[in-house]
């Protein structure tokens, strides 16, 4: 009597760290695309916010060299300029982590890789 076994890969995110993902892949790597499934469905859904989240970290990050720079030269336009565009930066990079942080809390009632 032979007992047929369906083959259940686990998510590779994090799979050469000391923490790798303990869900079951479900879903194509985002970066490579393909058929297989290769990462989780949280994996899949987070990682192109955090490849947004750095965009825009370090948009941030110039926009705060330039205003410092504005401030020395006193140029009030640009100035203005850059206050807004920092707030908006911040109000995306803020809204990608309340989005991130919700996958996270929605997914760990989801069904773990077998033997965790
Ligand atoms: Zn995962």
């Amino acid at each position: 009597m032979t007992e047929q076994m369906t083959e259940v890969k686990r998510c590779r995110m994090g799979s050469k760290s000391a923490a790798p993902c303990q869900f079951v892949a479900t879903e194509p790597d985002p970066h490579y695309g393909g058929d297989e499934p290769a990462v989780c469905a949280l994996h899949a859904a987070d990682e192109p916010l955090h490849e947004e989240i750095n965009e825009y970290g370090l948009a941030l990050e110039k926009v705060e060299r330039y205003l410092k720079k504005a401030r020395r030269d006193e140029n009030t336009v640009l100035i203005g300029d850059l206050e807004r565009l920092r707030a908006d930066y911040r109000e995306r990079l803020d809204f990608f982590y309340e989005v991130t942080n919700g996958l996270r809390a929605a997914n760990r009632k989801v069904t773990v890789y077998p033997g965790v």
